[in-house]
C-alpha cells in the first residue's frame, strides 16, 4: 500500500562537480522500518543520506517522504515534513552545553511548542544527557556526544530518521547501548535508516538491508538472506 512507504529513492544521480558520486541510486523504507545501508569506504552512503536531508541536489532522480516529493528541498523544508539526519561525525556544538545542543533540534514553530514533552521524552532515553544538561558538549565522551546527536535530531519530533556511521570510533560496549536505544525509539514508532560499516551489527538490526559498492546499489534483501559472500563480493568487488 502506498501509504505504508515512509521513503522511497528512485533514479538518484548525485555529482560533485564532474564526478559522479551515485548512479541510479534505489532505495525504499516502509514506516516502522529499520532498513541498513552497508558498503566500503566511499560507496557512497554518506551521500546519499546527505541527498536525502537536503544537504545536496540530485542531477537525476526523486526522492519521495511521506507522500511529499522532498528532491531538490533544503534541509529546513525537509525537517518539518519529519526526516532528520544524525551527521557523521556528530556535529554537536562544542562550546554550547548539552541543553542548548538539545534546543538548537527544535527551531521549527511545530517543535517548539512541544519542546518540553521532547525534551523529557529524550532524558529518559538517555539519562546521561539529564545528569550533563548544563556540561559543555566538547567535555562529553564520544559515546555521549553520539546519544546528544541522537536526541537532538529527535527534537524535531522526525517520523524517520537517517543515522549516518554512529558506531564509529566507540566501544563495543557503548555501540551496543546506543543501538539498544535505536531499537526503543523505532518501537515508537520512527522509520530508522541507517548506514554502517559495522557490518554485524547493523545487519542485526534491520529489517532490510542494501548494498552499496561504488555509486551503486548492488543488492537488497532480508538480512537473514543475504550471505557473506555477497557481502565480501560487495565490499572487495570480487
Ligand atoms: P565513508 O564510509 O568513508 O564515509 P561513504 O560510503 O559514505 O564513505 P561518500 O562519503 O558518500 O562515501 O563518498 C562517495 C564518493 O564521493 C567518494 O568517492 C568520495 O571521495 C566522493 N566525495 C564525497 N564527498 C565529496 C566532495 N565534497 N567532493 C568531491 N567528492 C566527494
Amino acid at each position: 500500500m502506498p501509504d505504508e512507504i515512509a521513503l522511497k529513492v528512485s533514479n538518484l544521480d548525485v555529482h560533485y562537480k564532474d564526478f559522479q558520486a551515485l548512479w541510479n541510486v534505489f532505495l525504499e523504507a516502509q514506516k516502522g522500518e529499520i532498513v541498513s545501508v552497508i558498503g566500503a569506504n566511499g560507496a557512497g552512503k554518506s551521500t546519499l543520506l546527505n541527498t536525502i536531508a537536503g544537504l545536496l541536489a540530485p542531477t537525476q532522480g526523486a526522492i519521495e517522504c511521506l507522500g511529499e516529493k522532498i528532491d531538490g528541498l533544503p534541509p529546513y523544508k525537509i525537517v518539518p515534513i519529519g526526516i532528520t539526519l544524525v551527521p557523521e561525525g556528530r556535529r554537536i556544538f562544542p562550546r554550547l552545553t548539552v541543553y542548548e545542543n538539545l534546543i538548537m533540534g527544535s527551531y521549527t514553530p511545530r517543535t517548539r511548542s512541544s519542546r518540553n514533552e521532547a525534551l523529557k521524552k529524550i532524558y529518559q532515553l538517555f539519562p546521561v544527557l539529564k545528569d550533563r544538561h548544563n556540561q559543555m558538549g566538547d567535555t562529553l565522551s564520544g559515546g555521549e556526544q553520539q546519544m546528544l546527536a541522537i536526541g537532538r535530531a529527535l527534537m524535531s519530533n522526525p517520523k524517520l530518521i537517517l543515522c549516518d556511521e554512529i558506531s564509529l570510533g566507540l566501544a563495543p560496549v557503548v555501540i551496543k547501548s546506543i543501538y539498544g536505544r535505536l531499537r526503543q525509539i523505532n518501537q515508537e514508532g520512527i522509520t530508522i535508516v541507517l548506514v554502517e560499516q559495522d557490518i554485524k551489527r547493523s545487519l542485526k538490526v534491520a529489517n532490510r538491508a542494501y548494498i552499496m559498492l561504488e555509486g551503486k546499489m548492488v543488492l537488497e534483501g532480508e538480512p537473514s538472506s543475504i550471505s557473506e559472500e555477497q557481502v565480501r563480493k560487495a565490499y572487495f568487488g570480487i
